[in-house]
Parts: C-alpha cells; sequence; structure tokens
C-alpha cells in the first residue's frame, strides 16, 4: 500500500500543492482528475522524487519516506519501487525499442543481459510490439511509443506505476490504443495512480477516483460517488464541461 501524506510544494510564490493526501491500496487503480495547473502532475513528480515536495511523508509497504528530507538512497530505493509513464515517452531515440526496455533492467537493477532480453520481450509482447524489437522510437508512431514506455514500466516490475496523462499529447486516432493496453495492465491487478483528462476511460478502469482543484483534494470515491453524485460544488463544474 502505498500512503502520501501533507504534500505541500511551492514555485516561489506559486502554491500548487497545499496539503495533498493520497492513499493506493495494492492493486488499485486510481485516477486523478482535475483542471489544467491544479497540481497533477506536479504530485506525481514529487511522489516519485522528480521535484522535492516542501512538505510530506510518505509510506510504501513498511518503508517510510520524508519527501523533503529523503536521502539519494531513499530516493533510488523509491524510484526502483515507482515507475513513470510520462505525457511523451522520452524513450531514447539512439536505441531499439528492445533496448529502450532493457537498459533499465541491466543499469538499474543489475539484471543480466539475457534474463532482461527475456524480460524486456515478454513485456513488449504484452503491450503488441513483440514485432518491433529492432524498430527505433522514430520509426513508431506516438501510441507504439507510449506502449513502449507502458513495457518498460511494467518490466521493472514496481510497486506503482504513475501515469501522467499517458494520451494527452496523441493525435485522437492514437489514444483508444494506449487506452486499450492501460486497461489490460489494470485487469492484471498492478497498482496504477492515473493522471487522465479521459472520463469515460477513468470512471470505466478506476477503484477510486480523486478530484484535484487549486492544489488540493476537492473529492475522492468511487467512480459512482464522483461520476453519478458529486458532492461538492467545484466538482460539478468541472464534470459539467465534459458532458
Ligand atoms: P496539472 O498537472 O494539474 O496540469 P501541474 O502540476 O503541471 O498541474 O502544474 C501546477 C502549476 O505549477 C501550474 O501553474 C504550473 O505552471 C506550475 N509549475 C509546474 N511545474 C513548474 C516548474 N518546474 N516551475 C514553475 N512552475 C511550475
Amino acid at each position: 500500500m502505498i500512503r502520501v501524506t501533507n504534500v505541500h510544494k511551492k514555485f516561489k510564490d506559486l502554491e500548487v500543492l497545499r496539503g495533498v493526501d493520497l492513499e493506493v491500496k495494492d492493486g488499485e487503480v486510481i485516477s486523478i482528475l482535475g483542471p489544467s495547473g491544479s497540481g497533477k502532475t506536479t504530485l506525481l513528480r514529487c511522489i516519485n522524487f522528480l521535484e522535492k515536495a516542501d512538505e510530506g511523508e510518505m509510506e510504501i509497504g513498511d518503508r517510510k519516506y520524508s519527501l523533503k528530507y529523503a536521502t539519494k538512497k531513499q530516493k533510488l530505493e523509491v524510484q526502483r519501487k515507482t515507475a513513470m509513464v510520462f505525457q511523451l515517452n522520452n524513450l531514447f531515440a539512439n536505441k531499439t525499442v528492445l533496448e529502450n526496455v532493457t537498459i533499465g533492467l541491466t543499469v538499474v537493477q543489475k539484471m543480466n543481459k539475457a534474463d532482461a532480453r527475456r524480460v524486456a520481450v515478454r513485456y513488449l509482447e504484452k503491450v503488441g510490439l513483440g514485432d518491433r524489437l529492432s524498430s527505433y522510437p522514430a520509426q513508431l508512431s506516438g501510441g507504439q511509443q507510449q506502449r513502449v514506455g507502458i513495457a518498460r514500466a511494467l518490466a521493472l516490475n514496481p510497486s506503482v506505476i504513475l501515469f501522467d496523462e499517458p494520451t494527452s499529447a496523441l493525435d485522437p486516432e492514437l489514444v483508444g490504443e494506449v487506452l486499450s493496453v492501460i486497461r489490460q495492465v489494470a485487469e492484471e491487478h498492478i497498482t496504477m495512480v492515473i493522471v487522465t483528462h479521459e472520463m469515460a476511460f477513468a470512471r470505466d478502469i478506476s477503484d477510486k477516483v480523486v478530484f484535484m482543484d487549486g492544489g488540493v483534494v476537492v473529492e475522492s470515491g468511487t467512480p459512482e460517488d464522483i461520476f453519478l453524485n458529486p458532492q461538492k460544488e467545484r466538482t460539478v463544474q468541472f464534470l459539467q464541461r465534459f458532458r
């Protein structure tokens, strides 16, 4: 289980996170919704130590971390347990699809090359790219590149995968294939936190939906709670835009 408490983050005078709590149980899929600028991406980046929070604690399983004071060793430990899938995947342009997935396994996890290849192929097959192992990222569509990013995250066997708007940079016709891969991953009860603007997808896939606005969690609940019976005016207004 992952529990994040009281996350605060400012960029200069801009208070982006104002005391956010988040709890994700093992195997749960949580979607974070909210208007642009509400702090969703920053929250994921603080959890993954890509940003240093000004305040906040995190528990992953029986381990506890300060989001502000964590040591380098603790940050590495967290980064091994959490895998990010970004808006546009930062794949290595000069490495093949296969190498993009094996590199984390051989370098970070010290796996030998043969094992890394076996694991990478398994996950690339899972995302439907078993026939593109020796392609380079530029030879793939945006949707295929995102699927490589998902395979790379899965291959690391993390405690949680953090998806940061995984389809928002894609052409509309490529969104479906990426969502369907994420859906397939969710069915395997892999713990996931997904920042998304895809409302129908979030409603369908999530065990819990969290609505953020202005750097706070405004409300959270089951998809039914949030989509059919929102309690807060701000949630109602936000959801109306997607009707
Ligand atoms: P969301 O993901 O909900 O759209 P973000 O977390 O990306 O929101 O951004 C929240 C606010 O923080 C925005 O106003 C954004 O411009 C600002 N912000 C994000 N990252 C930085 C940064 N590195 N430096 C300065 N401001 C930032």
